[in-house]
């Protein structure tokens, strides 16, 4: 059966989904009847509006939960909206937060200040409540655009998976998390079999087709809480939290045997492999390592799995070396 086309269409389903979740408006603002203004007269924009009273308040509610926008009001006690707006945009949860000052000075250099400081917009009170809502309205596209740009940027172009930089990041979260938790962790490193000699005989086209039906096999095969990354070239990683390394060499036998199975409508006669790497911990194991060995120690069974003639999972457990029994 030939599946490239049903491939394309699941290869996003380990990139993140779409919540439809309503953008959230942080409002920081000394004023109360402020507060209860805009609750009012925003009541009907498909936001959801949080308020701080103070600029400590904002900026903590801020790191927190990277709103979408922030109306930010310039005058006020303590910390003044200048030194808040330094300091969003000296903490990278909040950097690209867009910033919208709503405030009664109306002074150029003020207006020039908050410009210089990052805001990207400037509305002096008393304000008027529909031009108001417009230019939230511009600043959430702005936000939306910051995302969706962000987004791509971790995402690869052939195949839809997350990237090497993706990777990279997550990798370093979960292990650092893993060392604290003891939550099992499990990855998997993927390298496409005599791969070179597909494009050599069959041409490029064809050894993209097999690089993004081998996408479309992962996104079919992890679960939801995998992260399926293509590394580079012809090579793949999954790192699988709270999955030790026994589950993770099942996971890995059962795509090692679907690729082995599947026919490719460019050559239908050339049957594709892979050899996998996988390292991981069980729960309640303690174990420390840095991220970098997590990958060698991988990458180490994947030079194995090679060595041993290829099409194989070679597997070990990070913590002691011990290597796995075939899946089960
Ligand atoms: P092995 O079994 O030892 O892994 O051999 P191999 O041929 O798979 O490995 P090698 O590293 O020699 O070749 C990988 C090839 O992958 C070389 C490179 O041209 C090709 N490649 C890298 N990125 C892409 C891509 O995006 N598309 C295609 N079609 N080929 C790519
Ligand atoms: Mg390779
Ligand atoms: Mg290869």
């Amino acid at each position: 059966m030939f599946d490239e086309e049903s491939d394309r269409k699941t290869m996003n389903t380990q990139t993140p989904e779409n919540k439809n979740e309503e953008p959230v408006v942080l409002l920081i603002d000394d004023s109360i009847d402020v507060h209860r203004l805009l609750a009012a007269r925003l009541r009907s924009e498909p936001i959801q509006l949080i308020c701080a009273s103070t600029g400590a308040d904002g900026l903590e509610i801020a790191n927190q939960i990277t709103p979408a926008v922030i109306l930010l009001d310039l005058d006020m006690p303590e910390i003044d909206g200048f030194a808040v707006l330094r300091q969003l945009k000296d903490n990278t949860n909040t950097v690209e937060v867009p910033v919208l000052v709503l405030s009664g000075l109306t002074g150029t250099q003020d207006k020039v200040t908050a410009f210089d400081l990052g805001a990207v917009d400037y509305i002096t009170k008393p304000f008027d409540i529909i031009e108001l809502r417009v230019r939230i309205r511009s600043a959430l596209k702005m936000s939306n655009l910051i995302n969706m740009l962000n987004k791509r940027a971790q995402i690869d172009g052939l195949t839809g998976l997350w990237n090497r930089v993706y990777f990279d990041q997550r990798l370093e979260e979960l292990t650092t998390a893993v060392s604290r938790t003891n939550h099992a962790l499990s990855i998997g490193v993927i390298d496409l079999d005599h791969f070179k000699s597909i494009n050599d005989t069959y041409g490029h086209p064809a050894g993209d087709t097999v690089i993004q039906g081998l996408a479309g096999i992962l996104g079919e095969t992890c679960r939801g809480t995998d992260i399926c990354c293509r590394y580079g070239g012809e090579e793949f990683v999954i790192l699988m939290p709270d999955t030790d390394p026994q589950e993770a060499v099942n996971l890995c036998e059962r795509i090692r045997e679907l690729l082995k199975e599947k026919r490719w409508s460019r050559h239908p006669n050339r049957v594709v492999t892979a050899s996998f790497g996988v390292t991981g911990v069980a729960e309640n194991v303690s174990c420390s390592r840095p991220a970098s060995e997590w990958l060698e120690a991988a990458d180490g069974n994947l030079y194995k799995a090679k060595q041993g003639g290829r099409d194989r999972v070679e597997a070990t457990s990070i913590d002691s070396g011990v290597r796995l029994a075939e899946a089960s």
